[in-house]
């Protein structure tokens, strides 16, 4: 029905966005899957309609101002609201793995490594702020859940991965920024960590599940209006930065 609330989800081809959409549309969301890749992208969202979810792809590659000004164009023609923006689109281009406590270093990773980072991980959740708040706003209301990470905790600082854990902590910055500029207009906008999580990027040996982590990214997803915003949470519960 045109009434269901609407969800976008960023890097929804695979991992743990793939199964966030899975799981809003399975709580009666009309969930845009988008992903960088269209034969990704629609080959995932085929899988998720076979199984009778409400779900639709779009492309979008976060690091492209035209794309993002597209997918905002798409949303207003054919869902006329958006209830809920998961920013999990993220590259983790340090080292080779989370399990890889070498990882690189501050002292020879490469500005370009930064600046990819930056370009998707904090950039893209923001210029998909700046798209859809707007349409947020004339609504009332509106979820946005920033998918970050334990390696966005300056408290826990231990060195390695300096370009992910910068665009990470950046990230937070973010969420607390849009909260304090959205605050009593019904849009909450809340950090996420998804915890290490059996992906491509978590690799084979991580502790959770994809269903368990989406579990935390729905939470925030679906917040009573009376919900936080600013905060950076874990399964629900707060965590600091
Ligand atoms: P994956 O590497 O498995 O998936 C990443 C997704 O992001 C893919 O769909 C990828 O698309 C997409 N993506 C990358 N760049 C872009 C872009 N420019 N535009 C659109 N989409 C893009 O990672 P996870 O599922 O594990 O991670 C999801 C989120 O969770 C990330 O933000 C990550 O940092 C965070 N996280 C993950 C943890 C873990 O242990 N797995 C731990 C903490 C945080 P494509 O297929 O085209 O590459």
């Amino acid at each position: 029905a045109s009434d269901r609330p609407v969800a976008i989800v960023t890097g929804g081809n695979r991992g743990l966005g793939f199964e966030t959409v899975r799981q809003l549309a399975e709580r009666d969301f009309r969930v845009v899957l988008t992903a960088r890749h269209a034969s990704k992208g629609e080959v995932a969202c085929e899988r998720l309609q076979a199984q009778g979810l409400n779900v639709v792809f779009h492309c979008l590659d976060v690091t492209q101002a035209d794309s993002v000004g597209e997918l905002g164009a798409f949303v207003q023609a054919n869902c006329g609201r958006v209830d809920a923006l998961i920013n999990n689109a993220g590259v983790f281009l340090d080292g080779h793995g989370v399990s890889d406590t070498t990882g690189s270093s501050v002292f020879s990773t490469s500005i370009d490594t930064l600046r990819t980072s930056f370009e998707t991980n904090l950039y893209g959740p923001l210029r998909l702020a700046q798209e859809l708040v707007p349409l947020m706003r004339k609504q009332g209301r509106g979820r946005i859940v920033n998918v970050s990470s334990g390696m966005g905790q300056l408290a826990e600082m231990d060195g390695f991965w300096p370009a992910y854990r910068m665009s990470k902590t950046a990230l937070n910055a973010l969420t607390r920024i849009l909260a304090a500029e959205t605050f009593g207009q019904g849009i909450l906008v809340n950090s996420v960590c998804p915890g290490w999580v059996r992906t491509d990027m978590g690799g084979p040996n991580a502790e959770r599940t994809p269903e368990q982590a989406a579990a935390g990214i729905v939470w925030a997803a679906t917040l009573p209006d009376d919900g936080p915003t600013g905060g950076f949470f874990r399964d629900g519960e707060p965590i600091g930065w």
